[in-house]
């Protein structure tokens, strides 16, 4: 049985910063605006199969992804997680929190604890996207 990885085909539309090796897209949660997640290109399962100079780059990119994150929407912390375990290929999850959040303090792919709400933050977009820019270029 073959399925399809849906990280193996970008989207587009959802995309904010890319080099070579990643990308780092936007993903569509308005519980957690400014969520990102940084998508190796290829479709490789775990960080030590990548050689060393990418692991590297890589989690560069994800530190810049939590800066961006944390300089354009003021979170109460970030959440970085590589799971994997539903889609095998290598994948950072850049997630803000709040403490009025609907999981705050769990996870978020835990059950909400209420209602959940989190600021009003307008061009997210394009801001992340300028941000990532400035902090990885060159
Ligand atoms: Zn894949």
């Amino acid at each position: 049985m073959t399925v399809a990885c849906p990280l193996c085909t970008p989207v587009a539309a959802d995309l904010l910063w890319q080099d070579a090796l990643c990308r780092v897209v936007w993903v569509d949660e308005p519980a957690y605006p400014g969520f990102c997640r940084v998508i190796v290109h290829a479709h490789i399962k775990e960080m030590t199969d990548l050689p060393e100079c990418d692991r590297h780059r890589l989690m560069a990119v994800v530190f810049a992804a939590e800066v961006a994150v944390r300089e354009v929407c003021r979170p109460d912390k970030i959440n970085l997680a590589s799971l994997g375990n539903l889609v095998p290929h290598l994948h950072w999850h850049v997630i803000p929190r709040w403490q009025t959040d609907r999981c705050f303090p769990d996870a978020i792919w835990a059950a909400a604890r209420q209602d959940g709400a989190v600021p009003a933050l307008m061009a997210l977009r394009p801001r992340l996207s300028a941000v990532l820019a400035r902090l990885l270029a060159g």
